[in-house]
């Protein structure tokens, strides 16, 4: 695969921070972000919201915000990260599910768009504040998405209104007074049939139709990034042709022009990530050899979780022979990075390099088995900066409470 860093530059910025360590490359989020923005550039009002539980680190978010982004959130803490990092309330959508009344309250002490997802919530909010117009979250009964724990938009799941209940949904509003800004789906990640997704969004158009204050149709995202070779990657502008013609189409019979909004985290983060680990042992067993290196579902657990696939590389010994290994981490339990995977051959205290390490990597991370979380630094204009310091003792122990036993 081919590096949009050169390894030798991972290589220092390694020895400069030590290992375990994320890296993101600033330019390649900028190419995503601009890929997508000229994707749809025939449309007139159109906003990428990055849907920032992918990456929440504070100069990511900037970085995004200086591109033009808005922002994607589903906790009200999110919410918050998107305010101090500079975006405009009006620029944060907030698409919880299963929250509380409460926290969808304090959504609207910050100013923030929301995006309800259930009845119940919808009949509460419009009770206390029929003068703030929401946007409503419409499960479109879509099956799409890369696995069971992804896919978000079938007729079982638990995220959104079912179009089906669009009566009931109308019943409400018209008892409460409240008014719809705009509609949304986010059907799930890794979608890998962007038919299924435009279906998804002409359940959108019928529904949308009848709404007349609407502000912005909202698409979700779920447009897939490569993660080996041969992997599919979004063809956007199969997607934004056929997205386009029916949008422009739905804005003819509406009347006027709406905002078109997608809100991608993986596409615009994933592939500038790169995660570098230290090799702590071989060990060949009657089966296998193994190598174990210093991080683990701590700090990776997409390919234990999801069965993710990541591709890894030994950026020590890049030109040495190709041999079978499998890439394990150092916690007490199962946690394979990579299953009997050829990479070039692998020595004590080589540095192996997993990629698409910037989505869903360090913001799924934890502290098991007492681990500190490792740092992250960012690639802005070729030189490397420390956005987050790696933890420490004081960290584990800040919210400990030590009562004398
Ligand atoms: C997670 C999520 C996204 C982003 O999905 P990706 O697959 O990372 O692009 C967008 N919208 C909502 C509501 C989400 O929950």
């Amino acid at each position: 695969m081919n590096h949009t860093v050169h390894r030798e530059q991972l290589i220092q910025i390694g020895i400069k921070y030590g290992t375990p360590l994320y890296i993101y490359d600033s330019g390649k989020i900028e190419i995503q972000y601009i890929k997508m923005k000229k994707a749809f550039s025939s449309v007139k009002n159109f906003r990428i919201n990055y849907a920032c539980k992918a990456n929440t680190n504070l100069n990511i978010l900037k970085f995004l915000q200086n591109l033009g982004s808005g922002l994607d959130t589903v906790s009200i803490q999110e919410v918050e990260l998107g305010l101090k990092s500079g975006f405009h309330p009006k620029h944060i959508i907030f698409t919880p599910n299963c929250v509380s009344i409460q926290e969808i309250k304090q959504a609207v002490d910050l100013g923030v768009r929301i995006n309800i997802d259930n009845l119940s919530i919808l009949e509460q909010f419009g009770d206390d504040h029929q003068d703030y117009p929401v946007g409503i979250r419409i499960n479109p009964h879509i099956m799409a998405g890369g696995n069971s724990k992804i896919s978000v938009g079938h007729v079982d799941s638990k995220f959104g209104i079912s179009y089906h209940q669009i009566p009931h949904m109308k019943r409400i509003l018209k008892n409460t007074g409240l008014k719809i800004e705009g509609f949304h789906m986010h059907t799930g990640s890794d979608i890998s049939d962007i038919k299924a997704f435009l279906r998804g969004a002409k359940v959108l158009f019928q529904i949308a139709i009848d709404f007349p204050n609407l502000d912005y149709i909202d698409f979700g995202s779920g447009f897939p990034v490569p993660y080996k070779k041969n992997d599919i990657k979004t063809d956007l502008y199969f997607l934004s042709n056929y997205l386009i013609e029916e949008f422009q189409s739905f804005c003819k019979d509406y009347g006027r022009q709406v905002t078109l909004i997608l809100e991608p985290g993986k596409f615009l983060v994933s592939e500038s990530g790169y995660f570098l680990v230290n090799v702590n042992v071989i060990k060949h067993t009657t089966s296998t050899v193994f190598a174990g290196v210093d991080s683990g579902f701590n700090h990776f657990i997409r390919p234990m979780f999801y069965e993710a696939y990541h591709y890894i590389e030994n950026i020590s010994n890049p030109y040495g022979r190709f041999r079978f290994y499998t890439v394990v981490g150092y916690i007490c339990e199962s946690d394979t990075f990579g299953f009997n995977r050829k990479i070039s051959e692998i020595r004590e205290g080589d540095v192996l390099c997993i990629k698409n390490a910037g989505a869903y990597c360090f913001s799924m991370s934890s502290n098991y088995n007492s681990r500190y979380r490792p740092s992250e630094v960012m690639i802005i204009n070729g030189k490397d900066f420390l956005i987050r310091r790696r933890e420490t003792m004081q960290d584990l122990l800040r919210n400990i409470v030590d009562v004398k036993i």
